[in-house]
């Protein structure tokens, strides 16, 4: 009989597969390995559609977790973020609002659900860190899936202080590995490129970027990621948030990123910028000072080395990749 169960919604996309990947191959004994008693449970939406409570309350039920790290959720790049803001704000309402009540009511012990850097403010002091969350409207872009991802924090407050539950959340910036999600038009500017890059490449036609190039991001890779919500799992007990992320001094420009793409892909065909795209917000860098205290430090994969490990995976894995052209689903 295991002692406790870790529920991971969202089990099957980019962070879950992460997290899976890290629980399988890291070495017993390891801060980030599996424990002795455990049993990880990976769901994705066909188990439960988790915006609908009843079939969530049965996923519970059939799984009883005692802990759950909460990664569900309609995700997506800017572009899709611009198209479908009421939906990426009820989706995901409904769906944290259906973990964390259920969550409440069947006793689990912790949960740690997933925000991101896009929740900040757009007009605020940088870096961005723990503390500024909710002083001023987030970016108009993604206002509904920020205004959504915020209210987690507010929930987590409330549920804490009504009811002393422990729920807590876990704020990464952009997010990058194998398993992403490829898809041309909705998915994030890395998996994004990779997928447009190989096609040009394969093509013979031009390698197109959106927008100026010129906007800065930082990029976590998706087994440090995963490594980091191990930890906070077993060694984090607080409500406040904690930004997941490299150093502030990390950040690169989306020119580089697609740089990086066009060496790693090998690709020396045209490589061109639309400008009549989006830039989106121009830069976000937070803080990681918070989190290498808690820990104790962290080193983190070079991202020419990650970035090059997830091209290799695309290329191994494209038949079945999510990429939008194989029938796999992309997102709800
Ligand atoms: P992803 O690859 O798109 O995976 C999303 C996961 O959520 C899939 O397992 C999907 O199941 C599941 N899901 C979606 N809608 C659902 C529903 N209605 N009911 C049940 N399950 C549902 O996303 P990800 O990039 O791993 O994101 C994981 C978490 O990190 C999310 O909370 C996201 O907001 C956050 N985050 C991501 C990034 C990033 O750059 N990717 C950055 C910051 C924060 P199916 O496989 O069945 O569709
Ligand atoms: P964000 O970090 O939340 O803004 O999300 P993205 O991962 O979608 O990154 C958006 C940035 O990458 C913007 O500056 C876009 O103009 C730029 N970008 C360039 N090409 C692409 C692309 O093919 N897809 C996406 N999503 N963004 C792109």
């Amino acid at each position: 009989m295991s002692s406790s169960v870790i529920l991971v919604t969202g089990g099957t996309g980019l962070v879950g597969s992460a997290i899976r990947h890290i629980i399988e191959t890291e070495p017993a004994g390891s801060r980030f390995g599996k424990k002795p008693g455990e049993k990880w449970v990976f769901v994705s939406s066909g188990e439960g559609d988790l915006r609908d409570p009843e079939q969530t309350r049965k996923l519970f039920e059939k799984y009883k977790p005692t802990h759950v790290i909460h990664l569900a959720a309609l995700v997506g790049g800017l572009f899709k973020n611009m198209k479908y803001k009421l939906t990426f704000l009820r989706d995901n309402i409904l769906i944290n609002d259906n973990v964390l009540h259920t969550s409440h009511t069947t006793g689990v012990k912790k949960v740690i659900s997933c925000l991101s850097t896009c929740v900040f403010p757009d007009k605020v002091t940088y870096p961005l860190d723990e503390t500024k969350i909710h002083l001023g409207l987030p970016h108009e872009s993604n206002f509904g899936y920020a205004h959504a991802k915020r209210m987690v924090d507010v929930q987590n407050h409330a549920y804490k202080d009504q009811f002393g539950d422990n729920f807590t959340s876990a704020i990464p910036t952009n997010v990058f590995g194998p398993h992403d999600n490829f898809d041309l038009e909705g998915s994030h500017v890395i998996p994004g490129l990779i997928h447009k890059c190989y096609l040009a490449k394969k093509n013979g036609t031009p390698f197109v970027v959106m927008g100026t190039g010129k906007p800065l991001r930082q990029f976590i890779y998706s087994y440090d990621l995963a490594k980091l919500f191990i930890w906070q799992l077993r060694e984090y007990d607080d409500v406040e948030p904690v930004i997941l992320s490299v150093g502030e001094d990390e950040e690169v420009s989306i020119k580089q990123v697609a740089d990086a793409i066009v060496k790693a892909m090998d690709f020396q065909g045209e490589y061109t910028f639309d400008t009549t795209k989006a830039d989106g917000q121009f830069r976000k860098p937070a803080s990681n000072k918070n989190l290498l205290s808690l820990m104790g430090g962290y080193e983190f994969a070079p991202f020419d080395k990650a970035l090059d490990e997830t091209v290799k995976w695309f290329l191994a894995n494209y038949d079945n990749a999510r990429t939008g052209l194989n029938g796999r689903p992309t997102g709800h």
